[in-house]
């Protein structure tokens, strides 16, 4: 495909380090508190390099977003993020004032001189990772940050001149670990952010915080809290004139996040980094997800793929349901062949609701989205046998 004829798609970075790893993550990421800056730029051009040759040396790639995500970009300094510009710069065009460019940061590693430079590169789009305002919830979450840290971050990044502010908080916290979730989505309104992600806190088995679960050291909530949470915040937010407009974010007028809708309405996005996914041309493509692999990969000029496949019909079917239906522009029953009796039930339970031949889940339907989803599927497989 030429690039005149390919849409701007969604372009993903992803830095693969972190000062230190969380008690709960399970993403790709190497501890590093000065990460090998020059190195990893030195791999995305491996990674840029590779992508030329598969897309047949498109020239420039018109893109409609950038995310530079992590692992800790803010760990990249003015300096870091800087460099990355002149390196994508020269693969990717994009519209100065039309691209939204997001960059994710931890409070403790977001400074000033740092978010003044990376606006005036043309970032425009925080997401701060400050999970909880509460000292006591941040230090059992394994974080650096205290309260006090992550309120003064966002106050740094809107001093640079952000006023597209996203902050990450995290819910479903065991009952013993003292903390008010009502307060801290308080707090973050009170701070003036434009938009809210709130996920639920899992306990992945291979994590510090699955080892304790297993041994029985701590105890995940009960299912109730969980969804007693979740549903404060759908309340606490809308009470604020955030509008949920995915099953765990939550935007003012004007500021949702444009990169997430491309992964949603599966339309193309091409990452770059450690573990990054990639969907063009129809093919999905993804890269080895450890940062010493990718990086002995790319310094010894092999392959930085670790794997790629061209989704079936099936594969589609399942993919077009769980995206259609994570977000509040739901599914068209007419496009998907969906008959309305299927998902009567659903809305007679409270979990869906119906317009103008569009299906919707609602909070409670978000809250069992994955059983929902499966089921469906499994209708419309039979059908087609
Ligand atoms: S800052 Fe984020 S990516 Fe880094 S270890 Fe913590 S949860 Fe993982």
């Amino acid at each position: 495909m030429s690039e005149n004829r390919r849409p701007p798609l969604a372009l993903y970075i992803h830095v693969p380090f972190c000062v230190r790893r969380c008690h709960y993550c399970d993403f790709a990421v190497t501890r590093s508190a000065e990460p090998p800056v020059d190195e990893w730029l030195a791999c995305l051009a491996r990674d840029m390099l590779e992508w030329s040759e598969e897309l047949g040396d498109p020239g420039p790639i018109r893109v409609d977003t950038i995310f530079v995500g992590g692992g800790t970009p803010s760990l990249l300094g003015g300096a870091g993020m800087e460099s990355l510009a002149e390196l994508l710069a020269g693969h990717f065009e994009w519209e100065a004032g039309q691209v939204e460019w997001t960059v994710e940061a931890n409070p403790g590693s977001l400074t000033l001189d740092a978010a003044r430079r990376w606006r005036n590169l043309g970032v425009n789009r925080l997401s701060i990772g400050v999970q909880s305002f509460d000292d006591g919830a941040l230090e059992w979450l394994g974080r650096l940050h205290d309260a006090v840290g992550a309120a003064a971050a966002v106050e740094r990044a809107r001093a640079a001149g952000f006023e597209n502010l996203s902050v990450d908080l995290i819910f479903g916290l065991p009952t013993g670990v003292a903390r008010s979730w009502g307060d801290d989505l308080e707090r973050a309104v009170s701070l003036g952010v434009t938009h809210v992600s709130a996920y639920g806190l899992t306990a992945e088995p291979r994590t510090p915080l699955g080892k304790l679960v297993a041994t029985g050291s701590v105890r995940m909530p009960e299912e109730d809290q969980y969804v007693d949470e979740y549903c404060n915040a759908v309340n606490i937010l809308s009470k604020h004139d955030f509008k949920q407009y995915e099953v765990s974010n939550f935007a003012l007028d004007g500021y949702e996040c444009r990169h997430n809708w491309h992964y949603w309405i599966g339309s193309e996005y091409l990452g770059l980094g450690p573990s990054a996914h990639s969907l063009v041309e129809g093919r999905r493509i993804w890269n080895v997800t450890q940062w010493s692999a990718y990086r002995d990969a790319a310094k010894s000029g092999s392959s930085v793929r670790e794997g790629r496949e061209t989704p079936t019909r099936a594969d589609r079917r399942l993919e077009s349901l769980w995206l259609g239906l994570r977000t509040r522009r739901g599914i068209d029953l007419a496009a998907h062949a969906i008959e309305a009796g299927l998902i009567r039930h659903w809305v007679a339970e409270g979990w869906a609701a119906m317009s103008d031949g569009v299906l919707c889940l609602t909070p409670a339907g978000w809250l069992r989205m994955d059983g929902l989803v499966a089921e469906l599927d499994s209708r419309l497989a039979n059908d087609d046998d």
